[in-house]
């Protein structure tokens, strides 16, 4: 049986694993395809394809791309998208730019929530490449403030919560136009995960998929329970939407997310590949 993960992250963005150490680690997991899908960057790629031919895995380029919609956070999983797409890295800039602009804000919060930390702590504990929420989690607890990334996100960082702080995301209609303009594929990652399924309900996703050709959802993920899988098998059914499924693996980051934790069905990702080639990309 083909094993397929679409949906993992290395260091170059929250991840704890480098590319070539994950891609390692699907080997001895026994998986046959991974892609690598850092929040809002294409930079672990290259190395991760390579470590891919070296280990005998299938490494497939991806993305999972920052967006908003009616102000909540979407994230939105982009595969074989042209890597020097121009309007791509331009708004993939912006919104970095937006991740790092944040942190003085945050750091400025939780120093002023008895917790002192500077912007060179958050920088120590991660590539730089795409800062997030867990990296200033990660610096909390260099300093003992909490034991985890769990704890951290529960007591401080969560939406809305005392340290944090919006950032800019891309409009959630504009990136999956750009993602397609630079010849790749666009799967909405954990649409009803955490609560979020008011969020987007089944006619929005009808929308994008009419008026943006939206190719799929994740159906399989560690944030969906068994009742909200059968739900969203359902919405991609009627909806004629690819159902993907993956672990969302961040390394020592995430508990809940062995990789291979959920997987794709080969026949889904051949269609994904299928798609890619049909608009000119190369998988
Ligand atoms: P940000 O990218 O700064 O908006 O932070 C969101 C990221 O934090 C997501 O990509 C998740 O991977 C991660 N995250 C959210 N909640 C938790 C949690 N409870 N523990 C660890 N990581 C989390
Ligand atoms: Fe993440
Ligand atoms: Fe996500
Ligand atoms: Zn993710």
């Amino acid at each position: 049986m083909t094993r397929i993960d679409l949906h993992t992250h290395s260091l170059v963005s929250d991840g704890t694993d480098t590319p070539t150490q994950l891609v390692q680690k699907a080997a001895a997991e026994g998986l046959d395809v991974i892609a690598l899908s850092d929040h809002d960057t294409f930079d672990g790629l290259r190395e991760a394809k390579l470590a891919g031919e070296k280990a005998g895995v299938e490494v497939l380029g991806g993305m999972e791309f920052s967006t908003r919609h009616n102000g909540h956070s979407v994230h939105l999983l982009a595969y074989g998208c042209d890597p020097h797409d121009q309007d791509l890295l331009d708004e993939l800039a912006r919104v970095r730019v937006g991740r790092s602009d944040r942190v003085p804000a945050m750091v400025a919060k939780l120093t002023e929530l008895g917790m002192p930390l500077t912007v060179d702590d958050i920088l120590a504990v991660s590539s730089g490449a795409s800062l997030g929420r867990p990296h200033v989690a990660d610096a909390m607890v260099a300093k003992g403030y909490v034991a985890s990334r769990d704890e951290a996100f529960r007591d401080w960082l969560y939406d809305g919560g005392p340290a944090y702080v919006d950032r800019y995301c891309t409009a959630l209609p504009d990136a999956v136009d750009l993602v397609h303009r630079a010849h790749g594929v666009t799967v909405l990652a954990h649409p009803w995960g955490r609560g979020r399924r008011d969020d987007l309900p089944e006619w929005f996703l009808a929308e994008l998929v009419n008026e943006n050709g939206l190719d799929g959802i994740e159906v399989d993920h560690p944030d969906h329970d068994d009742e909200t899988r059968e739900a969203l098998r359902g919405v991609a059914a009627r909806l004629g939407l690819l159902a993907t499924g993956a672990s969302d693996h961040h390394g020592l980051g995430k508990t809940r997310n062995p990789l291979g934790a959920c997987t794709t069905d080969p026949q889904v990702y051949a269609e994904i590949v299928r798609r890619i080639r049909a608009r000119g990309g190369r998988p």
